[in-house]
């Protein structure tokens, strides 16, 4: 059951010191306007890795899928069981190395979907899987990132040793972009070269528009290979940072309109006034120049606000932004809150979200530190209870399913 449908007291509890609230309306719509990028043969996977970057994997799975996603993408077997044991029953590719036998008992056991790096991976998935099964396994191509995968120009040995071993199924031939995200495209035009001509020269044709063509799929493309253009989604796109409704790359922006799923809030413990000269917090890093009215609020950088924003954040307070003043405490913050009249211990506060006119995103915490939205995102602790806001969309089920379920 998904937890928008929670009793108001469970919500109310969830929502007593800070939290992360997911918007599953907003969700869906993401997922509806990336599915009108695409072609009708090529399938949506929703990488729901890290905890859906930070979102709560089985919430966000279960609506994605809904609202028109096929495939899940996870980093490792746990994140994968954990959705089996939620009841998914859509495929779920393991983007991750996995290697050891138990690994392999645990991939055939759960009906996960292993990525196979080398041919010594093969061969010793082969050897665990035993003569009975046949095990759907995705090859991955290293075209330019120099992460995993073999190497496109040995594709045709790897491809055909998989082939010859008849416990493994290659269900997707799969590689990953360095730099989709940077408006120059020459090094991603260069890897999808790389992968066209390591598919071709394994007898593939990744460009074939039959409907149903037999397996392997092919996938390349990223959120941002995603936006950039249709020429990158063969079979299956990979998304994860759109889904959740932020642009990997500002010239990007105008491709689709999306919106951010995730609201980090607070509310307010204490409001007090200080005099001229007071300092506040830890080292006294900020000191007040006039009488300031403070609030303290209940979250801090072991809920995962970093504490390298101390005195460099702002905060929305009814629909108005205000700075945080001193540093940031592990489970506390405080704001100037001089300019908010009469404000009341106990009233919402927004780090991440929308709060009237105002938006901070993730993206502007990202700016402030020297990193990227992907980041902050995944550092959200579990301390943070995730609460559901927003109806999620259901999708109408594509016209074979139809024809399948009145054939049933
Ligand atoms: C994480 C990941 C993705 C998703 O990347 P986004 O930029 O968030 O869309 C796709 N493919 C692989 C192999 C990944 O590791």
């Amino acid at each position: 059951m998904l937890s928008w449908e929670q009793s108001p007291s469970v919500a109310l509890m969830q929502r007593e010191r800070a939290w992360v609230e997911v918007d599953l309306a907003a969700l869906s719509y993401n997922v509806q306007q990336i599915l009108s990028l695409l072609s009708p043969q090529t399938a949506l996977m929703a990488v729901v890795k890290a905890d859906a970057y930070g979102h709560g994997a089985i919430t966000v799975a279960q609506t994605v899928l809904q609202a028109g996603a096929t495939w899940l993408g996870v980093a490792t077997i746990p994140e994968g069981i954990e959705l089996r044991e939620a009841g998914i029953e859509a495929p779920i590719l393991v983007l991750g190395a996995t290697h050891t036998a138990e690994q392999i008992r645990a991939i055939a056991q759960w009906q996960l979907q292993p990525t196979l790096c080398t041919p010594k991976q093969a061969l010793v998935f082969s050897e665990a899987v035993g003569s009975r099964a046949s095990l759907p396994v995705h090859i991955k191509l290293d075209t330019g990132m120099s992460r995993l995968g073999t190497s496109w120009q040995q594709a045709t040995e790897f491809v055909q040793l998989v082939q010859r071993l008849p416990n493994l199924a290659i269900a997707s031939v799969y590689s990953h972009l360095a730099t989709a995200d940077d408006p120059d495209p020459t090094v991603l035009r260069q890897q999808q070269q790389h992968y066209e001509s390591a598919l071709h020269a394994c007898g593939f044709n990744p460009n074939s528009t039959a409907p149903a063509h037999p397996l392997p799929h092919f996938h390349l493309a990223n959120s941002a290979a995603t936006l950039t253009d249709s020429s990158l989604h063969y079979d299956l796109v990979r998304t994860g940072l759109i889904i959740y409704g932020l642009y990997p790359a500002d010239h990007l922006n105008d491709r689709v309109n999306l919106k951010p799923v995730l609201q980090v809030k607070a509310r307010v413990t204490q409001v007090k006034t200080l005099q001229p000269g007071t300092g506040v917090s830890y080292g006294y890093k900020f000191i007040c120049d006039r009488e300031t009215q403070i609030a303290v609020v209940g979250i801090g950088y072991a809920d995962g606000v970093p504490r390298n924003l101390s005195n460099k954040m702002t905060v929305l307070v009814r629909g108005q932004r205000v700075p945080q003043i001193g540093a940031i405490t592990m489970d506390q913050i405080m704001l100037d809150v001089s300019k908010i009249p009469a404000l009341q211990e106990g009233e919402v506060v927004t780090l991440i979200g929308q709060d009237g006119n105002e938006q901070i995103l993730a993206d502007d915490w990202a700016k402030l530190l020297g990193t990227i939205s992907w980041e902050i995102l995944c550092s959200f602790k579990h301390r943070l209870p995730r609460v559901s806001v927003g109806k999620p969309y259901r999708a109408k089920p594509p016209i074979s399913e139809v024809h399948r379920q009145s054939r049933a």
